[in-house]
Parts: C-alpha cells; sequence; structure tokens
C-alpha cells in the first residue's frame, strides 16, 4: 500500500511564539501569549525543501478567512493576507501534492495547529509564560513529547523562544526530526518564555 510519493519526506508545522517574535522585530499588534501559526512546510529528510512549486496555482485564490484563521494565523508584522499568500506560494504549493488546493491547505494547517495545540501541551507541563526566570529547553520539549508524541525543535533569539518546530510524516503524525532539519537559530539550554499581552476576547478558545 506504498503511496505515490508527493516529492518531500516530511512536513515541519512551525509555530511562532509572538512576544519572542515581537522582542526582535516590530509588531503592529500585542503580542498575546498563546502560539500562532507560521506555516507548514514540505521538507526533505536530508536537508532542504520545495519551494514555489506551483507556477499555475500559485494565484488560485483563497476564500474569505474564517474567524479562527484570522485568529489563529495572523501575521504579527503587517496584513496577513499577504502573508497566507506568501505561504501558499512558498510552501503550500510544494504540499499540494499530498493535500490538495489552497483551500484544502488552509484547513489542513488550522486543524494541525489546534490538534497539535502548543499552549496546551505547555500549560499542562506547566511550563507558563513568565516574565521571571528561564525554563530548561528540555523541558519545553519534553513537555511537547509527553502531548503528542516527539519532541519539537526550538528557535531562539537572545535566550527568548521564537518559533517551534514540529516534524510530521507524510500521515501527518508527529515524528522525530531527522538531524538534517534544523531550525533557524538554537536556543540554549535555558530559555525565556515572556508573558505577552491576553489574547483578545473574540479569540479566546
Ligand atoms: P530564515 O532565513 O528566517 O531562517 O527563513 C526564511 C524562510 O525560509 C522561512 O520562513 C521559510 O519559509 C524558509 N525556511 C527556512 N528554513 C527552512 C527549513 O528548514 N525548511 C523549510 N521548508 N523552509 C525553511
Ligand atoms: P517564510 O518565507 O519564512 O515562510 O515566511 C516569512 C515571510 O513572511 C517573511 O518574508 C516575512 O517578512 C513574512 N511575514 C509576514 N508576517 C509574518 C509573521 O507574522 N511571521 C513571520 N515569521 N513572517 C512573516
Amino acid at each position: 500500500e506504498a503511496l505515490p510519493s508527493p516529492g518531500f519526506d516530511l512536513l515541519l508545522l512551525v509555530r511562532s511564539y509572538p512576544p519572542g517574535f515581537c522582542s526582535h522585530q516590530h509588531c503592529h499588534t500585542p503580542a498575546s501569549s498563546s502560539f500562532t501559526i507560521h506555516g507548514l512546510w514540505p521538507e526533505y529528510k536530508t536537508g532542504g525543501w520545495p519551494q514555489f512549486c506551483g507556477a499555475h496555482t500559485t494565484h488560485q485564490a483563497a476564500g474569505p478567512p474564517t474567524p479562527a484563521q484570522n485568529c489563529l494565523w495572523p501575521s504579527l508584522i503587517g496584513p496577513s493576507p499577504g502573508f497566507w499568500e506568501h505561504e501558499w506560494a512558498k510552501h503550500g504549493t510544494c504540499a499540494a501534492p499530498l493535500l490538495g488546493n489552497r483551500t484544502a491547505f488552509v484547513a489542513t494547517v488550522l486543524e494541525l495547529h489546534e490538534k497539535y495545540n502548543l499552549d496546551v501541551a505547555l500549560g499542562n507541563a506547566g511550563v507558563l509564560p513568565s516574565s521571571s526566570g528561564d525554563y530548561a529547553a528540555e523541558d519545553l520539549q519534553e513537555a511537547v513529547r509527553a502531548a503528542y508524541g516527539a519532541a519539537p525543535l526550538l528557535s531562539c533569539t537572545a535566550g527568548t523562544l521564537v518559533e517551534v518546530w514540529m516534524c510530521l510524516d507524510l500521515e501527518l503524525r508527529v515524528m522525530d526530526c531527522p538531524p538534517a532539519v534544523r531550525p533557524g537559530p538554537k536556543c540554549g539550554a535555558d530559555v525565556r518564555l515572556p508573558r505577552g499581552a491576553e489574547v483578545p476576547p473574540r479569540c479566546r478558545p
């Protein structure tokens, strides 16, 4: 029952930690303590990735965003529609052999974000945003492993958590990331998880 290869080996589900991201970039909205989506990126297990795969699908129209998309997948630095367009064109078009068209891609990204909810995984382990003190990077990774079965990769700027990268196999199950998959600037042994703004009422779970 081998499926035809979609042309890549795994997917990276990349989430932003807004207080960390916005500690080094100018954000246009208050950075809340809830993780938001960056993207879902096809990846080769040997390192590297395909990008901009869709000569004719790139400009596929998107339906109007749902309230969930606006809340969970905002651009932190500019208008969200341009960010969504970029994520579809650069990464989504390459995932299309597995995930389908732009509408299906967006739906899958939102489903995976909720299924592998990082606020819940960290909260259950007592790893709460805090304006004092650090966490061991291993404790963050272990919290996610305990919840979903595999440890993510962490990316930091100046010791502050910016992104969490989870590797998913082609059946969208969490897996350990192959060694060749590297996040942006890695975190050290200790990670700061500064507290952000409150989630706006319209975006609360
Ligand atoms: P940066 O240069 O900030 O690390 O990455 C810029 C962009 O390149 C990312 O937002 C992403 O679109 C892409 N990118 C960087 N590293 C990876 C990677 O390991 N896999 C994939 N699929 N894309 C990446
Ligand atoms: P990537 O190419 O790394 O998948 O996507 C990052 C691109 O989207 C960058 O060019 C960045 O300027 C733009 N962008 C717009 N909003 C955001 C945001 O909220 N977070 C990140 N990481 N990039 C954003």
